[in-house]
């Protein structure tokens, strides 16, 4: 029996809402993978491509020490996560980055997968399309939960946010799996981008044009006509017989590489603030419209929340306006606006959501707890743990929720129970007694 080969194509689009691309695309003979960083501009680009670079290694025949292809991905994907940590670790400022990760290594025979966030494989098999990976998003667990609809999921307003991400944490879960391609299999690999904007009719459709080349062009094509509002990345393989003359038109026919997105970028240097790094302007990239530093961008949001401190200004000025007013005479009017938002701040130990606005005037309560979460404010890594401190302002109840449940995910250590925890500075020292 003739054994399989597969064909391969990389693409990639920065969008036309962002000035940067945060993915990473890669495809090889032996190798497929995606990766879309998070964590504001400087540092999702960083995690995407870093990641990259460690799966990049298992681009080369197995050696007896690697054990099988899926071992072998295992290890590349634990290399990844401890790079992360590693980066974070030396430069505290891309606390909070991180990217999700699809990817397949080809043993000859079959591939080994992993899968994390929310970054998809599908297989078009004999004209149908299965999606082989499970998002692993909030909503996906209200699906699974039986709570809302595959359909209410696709447009659902927390629709983006992860649950599970290589983080540089130790308490990250991969999904790993073998799939078993057979002759004519399609395998598409793809980054939210492309899957937000594009339904799977459409993704099907596309799949089937007579090249691979053809689809991944049309699928990218397709994101950015229906709004493009994130990077879109598109990694596809075709599986054939050994002996098939290799068509050579294809991209993938001089059998090299191919590298896109993030991961092709010079690294840049790392400032100490996420914020103070401009990337430059990508080249064929279209920025129409990129969130300004105040508006709330979904997508950041879903990932690690970016700091705030331009709203800071914005809350003090608000706050001396209802002042104003009140002394002027609107004041139901103020106070009733001031009554409509909220911001996320500590409560004892613990992070509340208030509602009201942030600010102390003489005589007068402007803003009450909505609610005390379960989130310790301990738990939470510190350049998170410093911007609830800040007082993280909210558009809404809603939003509020969102970057509760957002800070909720990156608890250092959700189950530690109170006996075993470390002693802290700020604890009550032991008793004297013992000393001699
Ligand atoms: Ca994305």
């Amino acid at each position: 029996m003739t054994g399989l080969t597969f064909r391969y194509v990389a693409l990639t689009d920065v969008g036309l809402r962002r000035s940067n691309n945060q993915d990473s695309g890669y495809a090889s003979p032996r190798l497929l993978v995606i990766a879309d960083g998070m964590g504001g501009a400087a540092a999702g680009d960083l995690a995407s491509s870093a990641t990259l670079s460690e799966l990049r290694e298992l681009d080369r025949p197995l050696e007896e020490d690697d054990g099988d292809a899926l071992d072998a991905m295992r290890a590349a994907v634990h290399r990844a996560n401890a790079r992360l940590a590693q980066l974070i670790a030396d430069d505290p400022a891309v606390e909070g980055m991180g990217t999700t990760l699809e990817a397949m290594l080809w043993d000859g025979e079959k591939l080994a997968v992993a899968h994390i966030g929310d970054s998809r494989a599908y297989r078009l098999r004999n004209g149908h399309l299965s999606q082989l990976s499970v998002d692993h998003t909030f909503v996906q667990s209200l699906v699974d939960e039986g709570r809302i609809t595959p359909e209410e999921a696709r447009v659902h307003p927390h629709r983006s946010l992860l649950l599970k991400a290589i983080l540089g944490r130790d308490d990250f879960e991969p999904d790993f799996t073998w799939l078993q391609p057979a002759p004519g299999d399609r395998y598409l690999l793809c980054s939210d981008g492309l899957t937000d904007m594009v339904d799977d009719e459409t993704i099907e459709r596309l799949l089937k044009l007579e090249t691979i080349d053809e689809a991944a062009t049309e699928l990218v094509r397709e994101a950015l006509e229906s709004g493009g509002f994130d990077n879109v990345t598109v990694v596809l393989a075709e599986f054939v017989p050994e002996d098939e003359p290799i068509d050579e038109s294809l991209s993938c026919a001089d059998g090299r590489p191919q590298i896109v997105g993030a991961a092709t970028d010079a690294p840049r240097p790392r400032t100490g603030t996420v914020h103070a790094v401009t990337p430059p302007p990508l080249e064929g990239g279209s920025s129409v419209g990129e969130p300004g530093a105040d508006e709330l961008d979904p997508e950041e949001l879903r990932y690690a929340p970016q700091p705030v401190p331009s709203r800071r200004w914005l809350r003090w000025l608000l706050g001396s306006l209802i002042v104003l007013g009140l002394l002027g005479g609107a004041a139901a009017y103020a106070y009733d606006w001031s009554q409509r938002q909220y911001y996320i701040a500590p409560s004892g130990d613990m992070v509340a959501i208030y509602r009201g606005v942030d600010l102390d005037v003489p005589g007068l309560r402007l803003s009450q707890v909505d609610r005390v979460t379960q989130v310790e404010i301990d738990t939470l890594p510190p350049y998170q743990r410093d911007r609830v401190e800040a007082g993280i302002p909210a558009a809404d109840r809603d939003e509020a929720q969102r970057i509760v449940t957002n800070l909720s995910i990156q608890v250092s250590d959700p189950v530690l129970p109170p006996r075993t925890r470390a002693p802290r500075p700020t604890d009550p020292t032991p008793s004297a007694s013992e000393t001699p």
